[in-house]
């Protein structure tokens, strides 16, 4: 069986699904997407998309609507959450360009996801198709909708996010854990918080129990910010509310004046509250494998969610075109490529949950000893995470 007669039916239309889909068309697969929402949308505001993801992006042509929608970020800059100490600082671009071939961007989840949907007919993209059931029968898998509709297809793949209905037809409903954390989201007009002098960068403070980022989207026009909180308890089954930015600034009192002047800017606030799952042992069974937060939902603490999503459709790609005539051997060989990456990446997540929230004492002076010391954030020491190349199969995965 060639590429082209190769079908093959994707999940979910997010960042992963999406960047899958561009990447199997482009290929010469006959792939079409399948998304329970009428119409496609991003909860959130901003997106940091590292070099390893921007790469990607940009070999499959969509380079000049990165640069369009996205900023290129000068630089990182890690602070202490009450004295606004500098922790650690690196510059991003144009240095990433320089060692791994694409800028480090920042961009609006929305407008991600549009650059990305450009790079696909939109004919090949079925919204209001929320997957209810699929049966594999070994030459083909069905699929069913709520809505009535049948698919048939030759490989099916959950991109369908953290709550993967694939997922739970492979392996079994698991409800995620909360992990424990709340995050407060806004975007802020420029213009509001000009007199804070605010580099065109990322920052992200550090302090007991919590941590903010922000940095610049949607063309250096609005700062994305998130800050995230510990909590015990999460008792709401929706996922996102609005909070008050009372209640955003009430959650970083004593916090740097920078922190809340960029809060109280703010129109309103969406909180978010943060689920996980453990590692998965395998993704896929026969014609069937998951792909993104369907198969490795992450902390956001490395920032590298969406990017491993991304990756994950290159590997994909890769792995179908060099034995497409095996579509199960073939997923079987994008799972083993990527689970060590991912896994290690999901481990790394983790432990910055910690790193990231010590309470000031001895345990927070050794840490920050050692950040000035590694310098861990700079693009020199994330060569193993941004000079992978995730579609060259023999290469080492992490
Ligand atoms: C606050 C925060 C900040 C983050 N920051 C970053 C960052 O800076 N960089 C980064 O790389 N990552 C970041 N991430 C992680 C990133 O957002 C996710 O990893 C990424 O969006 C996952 O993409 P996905 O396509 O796998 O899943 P999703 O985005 O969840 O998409 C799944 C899609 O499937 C659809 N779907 C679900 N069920 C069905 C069904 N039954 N039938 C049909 N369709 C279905 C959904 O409607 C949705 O469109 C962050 C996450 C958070 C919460």
């Amino acid at each position: 069986m060639n590429s082209a007669a190769l079908r093959i039916g994707i999940i979910g239309g997010g960042l992963g699904g999406l960047g899958a889909a561009v990447a199997l068309h482009q290929a010469g697969f006959a792939v079409e997407v399948y998304e329970q929402a009428p119409e496609l949308t991003q909860i959130g505001g901003g997106i940091n998309m590292g070099p390893n993801a921007a790469r990607v992006l940009r070999r499959l042509g969509l380079g000049p609507g990165l640069d369009r929608e996205g900023v290129r970020p000068i630089g990182t800059h890690q602070r202490r959450w009450q004295d606004g100490r500098t922790l650690q600082k690196a510059a991003l671009n144009p240095q990433c360009e320089a060692l791994y071939g694409a800028p480090h961007i920042t961009i609006h989840r929305a407008d991600l996801l549009s650059v990305i949907a450009a790079g696909l007919p939109s004919e090949r993209v079925h919204l209001g198709h929320r997957l209810v059931g699929f049966a594999d029968n070994g030459a083909t898998i069905e699929a069913w909708f709520e809505n009535g509709a049948r698919i048939a297809c030759d490989v099916l793949v959950g991109a369908d996010g953290i709550h993967s209905a694939v997922r739970a037809g492979l392996f079994g409903e698991e409800a995620p854990r909360f992990a424990g954390c709340v995050a407060y989201r806004g975007l802020v007009p420029v213009e509001r918080i000009a007199d804070l002098g605010l580099e065109l960068g990322n920052q992200s403070w550090v302090g007991p129990g919590a941590h903010l980022v922000h940095y610049p989207v949607s063309r250096g026009r609005l700062l994305n910010f998130v800050g995230w909180t510990e909590h015990d308890t999460w008792n709401r089954e929706d996922w996102t509310d609005h909070a008050t930015i009372a209640r955003a600034l009430a959650a970083f009192e004593g916090w740097h004046p920078q922190i809340r002047r960029i809060i109280a800017a703010a129109d309103t606030c969406f909180i978010w509250a943060l689920f996980d799952r453990d590692p998965l042992a395998r993704w896929s069974v026969g014609r069937a494998t998951l792909l993104g937060d369907a198969c490795h939902p992450m902390y956001p603490f490395m920032g590298q969610g969406a990017a491993q999503a991304i990756e994950d459709g290159a590997a994909l790609t890769a792995c179908l075109l060099a034995r497409s005539g095996e579509p199960a051997a073939s997923l079987k060989r994008y799972e083993q490529l990527r689970l060590p990456r991912v896994t290690r990446l999901q481990e790394l997540s983790r432990a910055n949950k910690t790193r990231f929230h010590m309470l000031d004492g001895p345990a927070q002076q050794a840490r920050d000893a050692e950040w000035a010391r590694t310098g861990d954030r700079s693009p020199d020491a994330l060569r193993w995470l941004y000079a992978h190349d995730p579609s060259a199969l023999e290469s080492a995965t992490a």
